[in-house]
């Protein structure tokens, strides 16, 4: 099963969590919000999934999910 990380740069306050969450996929642009590093199509059941899981959480600003299908 697949999985694409959806990020509203507009919510995005840059706190920075996703990036500590999920270091693989987020970081910090240079004006502080966050870009995605790593692609945007996952898949399900890694551990990589698991820190974007974990990311979409932690988001203050609710500016990451994770659109799952199959
Ligand atoms: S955790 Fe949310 S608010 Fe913070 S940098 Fe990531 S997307 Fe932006």
């Amino acid at each position: 099963m697949n999985a694409r990380i959806v990020v509203d740069r507009e919510r995005c306050v840059g706190a920075g969590q996703c990036v500590l969450a999920a270091p693989e996929v987020f970081d910090s642009g240079d004006d502080g919000l966050v870009r995605v590093v790593g692609d945007t199509e996952t898949e399900t059941g890694t551990a990589v999934a698991d820190g974007i899981r974990h990311a979409v959480r932690l988001c203050p600003a609710r500016a990451l999910s994770l659109r799952e299908d199959g």
